[in-house]
């Protein structure tokens, strides 16, 4: 069953949440509502769980119009950040409950609880109570009992903010094989880029109540529609630099002065003034390189050493070779490929592809 909002608004008294906002989950799909603080994820995932109703616009679960039913009659299973499990009932009886509320007789209670704890490998641990359990059992006692009643929609808002990090590792791996076992289609709200990049089929990246693009996330990565998707994905962050359109489909970077002829890009739909952004995997310190300044930093991300180096138009970081000698305070030259330049215009910020 897809899921799809259409023109969806949601305010709260004079604040904009949401902005007349479109967005499609499809049939069987994890996908990922990313974000900053405050972009209006969990706002989305509570109009799609009906516990909020939008102030305009319409969702629809495959041909239903949901837009002013009940969250109880929608089908949703739902994860809160805190679980909100019920601390005087044993870990089986918390799964059993949404099945207890339909009046599901109880040995198929029972039997039912019993498939979902080993789906998420607590049946060992049914008789226990919720503080008996770590974190990430706790997290498993959570999905059970939103997957209980075979919802056509399972919602999952920041679930693996209370983790430490390798159990956050590990729970992500689960909630993907339980969400391909039981191909639910599923929302999984977070503001982690890493996290929405593996676990995600697609993403839905959103910024001040609205969406700024949705796909695979190596698509969003490799062409960003606008500026805050290329500056939002990717580490370190994408480097910027002024330039503006000369003839022959060239373009003449601020910072040098220096002309650079595009076999990649066509130019005659992007405006006279852009930003051209260039990832820091994609700059390297070379000494024939046209920019030029003074190393600030030499810092490591994973396996990866990067340079950050002063120019006159900024700061930039650039991906060091294995046992490549930079030191802090050296004046190096850094060059990149135009291959690898993306161009969003200055006054719009969108991607002039
Ligand atoms: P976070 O990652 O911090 O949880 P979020 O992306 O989930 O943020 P929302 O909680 O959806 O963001 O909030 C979106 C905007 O709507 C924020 O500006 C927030 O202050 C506002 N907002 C959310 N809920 C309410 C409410 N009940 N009343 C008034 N304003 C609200």
């Amino acid at each position: 069953m897809d899921v799809v909002m259409n023109n969806v608004t949601m305010m709260f008294q004079s604040s904009t949440a949401i902005k007349n906002t479109s967005l499609s989950f499809q049939s069987g799909r994890l996908t990922t509502l990313l974000g900053p603080s405050g972009c209006g994820k969990s706002t989305t995932l509570f109009l799609l769980a009906g516990i909020y109703k939008p102030s305009n616009g319409s969702i629809y679960f495959g041909d239903r119009d949901v837009t002013k039913v009940e969250p109880e009659d929608r089908g949703v299973g739902m994860v809160f950040q805190n679980y909100a499990l019920y601390p005087h009932m044993s870990v089986l009886k918390n799964i059993m409950f949404p099945l207890k509320m339909m009046r599901v007789p109880k040995a198929e209670r029972f039997e039912r609880a019993m498939d979902m704890a080993k789906l998420v490998k607590i049946d060992h641990l049914a008789d226990r109570k919720p503080k008996q359990l770590s974190g990430g059992q706790q997290q498993r006692v959570a999905i059970a009992r939103a997957l209980v009643k075979q919802p056509s929609l399972l919602l999952l808002d920041e679930p693996l903010s209370n983790l430490d990090a390798r159990l956050r590792l590990e729970m992500r791996d689960e909630i993907r094989r339980i969400q391909q076992e039981t191909k639910v289609t599923t929302v999984f709200v977070t503001h982690d880029q890493d996290e929405a990049m593996s676990i995600a089929d697609h993403i839905a990246l959103m910024h001040e109540g609205d969406l700024q693009q949705q796909g695979s996330g190596e698509s969003l990565y490799r062409t960003p529609a606008n500026q805050f998707v290329a500056s939002f994905l990717g580490t370190p962050p994408m480097n910027w630099l002024n330039v503006s359109q000369t003839k022959n489909n060239s373009i003449m970077i601020n910072e040098t002065k220096s002309a650079l002829a595009l076999h990649h890009i066509n130019l005659s739909d992007c405006s006279q003034e852009m930003v051209a952004g260039v990832r820091p995997e994609h700059v390297h310190i070379h000494e024939r390189g046209a920019l030029s300044g003074k190393v600030l930093q030499v810092y490591f991300i994973g396996r990866d050493r990067f340079a950050k180096i002063a120019l006159k138009d900024g700061d930039i970081s650039a991906l060091l070779y294995q046992h490549q000698q930079v030191d802090v305070g050296d004046f190096v030259h850094a060059a990149f490929s135009e291959e690898h330049l993306h161009l969003f215009d200055k006054t719009t910020k969108e991607n002039c592809f």
